[in-house]
């Protein structure tokens, strides 16, 4: 079911419980995909292969795609020697989320994040919290027909610092990524992408354009842990990163510690001296707890002393801030002042308990804080 601006309303901004409820069984499709509602937009970022075929240039897959075929991600199609996204003003999932849920814990803390995301991602990784909709065809997801203009409308309706573009694999849908952040900009709306990272340069570099910052997932620091696990290589992923600091974007990184697969202390320390010696000791990364989930059912979860191992790692090499996330409670949830230690910004989950940044610097000392502060 196509939803129009009308019913959205009506359903109010809550749409995620709306989105989960239309969730299909893997290959069930539980809402229709009628065309002649969301017309197909014509992809960005393609090149013309002789035979009708196309080569799409946004991800490092670079898929050769025959005619009437698709893509790996399963959204982009060629029909006719022209190649097409199917997501395009079609989000899958909407809600509005805590800016610190995503994690990016030196932007604007204390906002909201409208978020959105449609079917379909570039990775296929064995522990996805959101596979049933990053592994799935459009057509296998109740969408939302909602163009940029009404992404950005609807995010200052609710108050939101933000757009977020989250959730399944914002790569897969750049062109409604890159509308929504202009659409957004112009109504003085941020916007913020949580992705693998695992995209071409000049998509990227579009992106950056538009974007305020970007929380990429690294999954791993090993080549063989990407291709084995995640279905990708790590080697673009690192490329990314160079180049959305090499911008200026404010960028966060989280790692998902799996136990037993990317938890070994020389992969953080390698991990560790890279991040410090590419980017700099002042991008933070939050060190994640694992839970069982998709096709990692049978590994427990992160132990807390493998995370706090990491965070020593980290902090071991200089690192500014370091975080670890999905427990609850750790004192590694707040900011302290790399200059005197102080708490800066002190957290309960995803609550501000406390924020004592002014104007971007200590409140104790005066050292700066790395970040977006407002
Ligand atoms: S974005 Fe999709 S179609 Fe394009 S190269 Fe990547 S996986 Fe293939």
């Amino acid at each position: 079911m196509i939803f129009s601006r009308r019913d959205f309303f009506c359903q109010g901004l809550c749409l995620a419980s709306l989105a989960v409820a239309g969730r299909p069984g893997k290959g069930r499709a539980a809402a229709l995909w009628p065309g002649d509602k969301i017309p197909l937009r014509e992809a960005l970022n393609w090149e013309s292969l002789p035979g009708q075929r196309v080569q799409c240039k946004l991800c490092p897959k670079e898929c050769k795609v025959d005619d009437l075929e698709r893509g790996y991600c399963g959204v982009r199609e060629n029909m006719g020697g022209k190649y097409y996204t199917h997501v395009y003003a079609a989000p899958c999932a909407v809600h509005t989320d805590p800016i610190e849920k995503k994690p990016l814990f030196h932007f604007l803390p204390g906002t909201n994040a409208f978020s959105i995301a449609t079917a379909g991602c570039n990775m296929d990784c064995a522990f996805c919290q959101n596979w049933e909709i990053s592994q799935t065809r459009p057509e296998q997801v109740q969408a939302f027909y909602m163009p940029p203009n009404e992404v950005a409308a609807l995010a200052r309706r609710a108050k939101a610092a933000s757009i977020a573009y989250t959730y399944s694999e914002p790569v897969v849908f750049q062109e409604y990524v890159y509308d929504s952040a202009v659409a957004g900009r112009q109504l003085g709306v941020h916007s913020v992408m949580v992705s693998n990272g695992y995209i071409l340069e000049k998509p990227l570099r579009d992106l950056c354009g538009v974007l305020d910052a970007i929380k990429i997932d690294l999954k791993s620091f090993r080549e063989k842990y990407y291709k084995e696990v995640c279905a990708a290589e790590l080697k673009p992923v690192l490329e990314s990163l160079e180049i959305i600091r090499s911008t200026g974007l404010w960028l966060e990184i989280v790692y998902l510690m799996v136990p037993t697969l990317n938890d070994s202390a020389g992969e953080i320390e390698d991990l560790c001296a890279w991040v410090v010696d590419k980017l700099g000791p002042e991008v933070p990364v939050h060190f994640t707890r694992f839970h069982p989930m998709y096709r990692l059912n049978h590994l427990p979860q992160t132990p807390v002393s493998l995370l706090e191992r990491a965070l020593k790692i980290a902090r071991g090499h200089g690192m500014k801030y370091v975080y670890l996330g999905n427990v609850t409670g750790h004192e590694s949830e707040s900011t302290r002042c790399p200059g005197c230690n102080e708490i800066v910004v002190r957290r309960a989950g995803y609550t501000i308990l406390e924020n004592k940044i002014k104007q971007g610097k200590c409140f104790s000392c005066g050292h700066t804080i790395a970040g977006v502060w407002s």
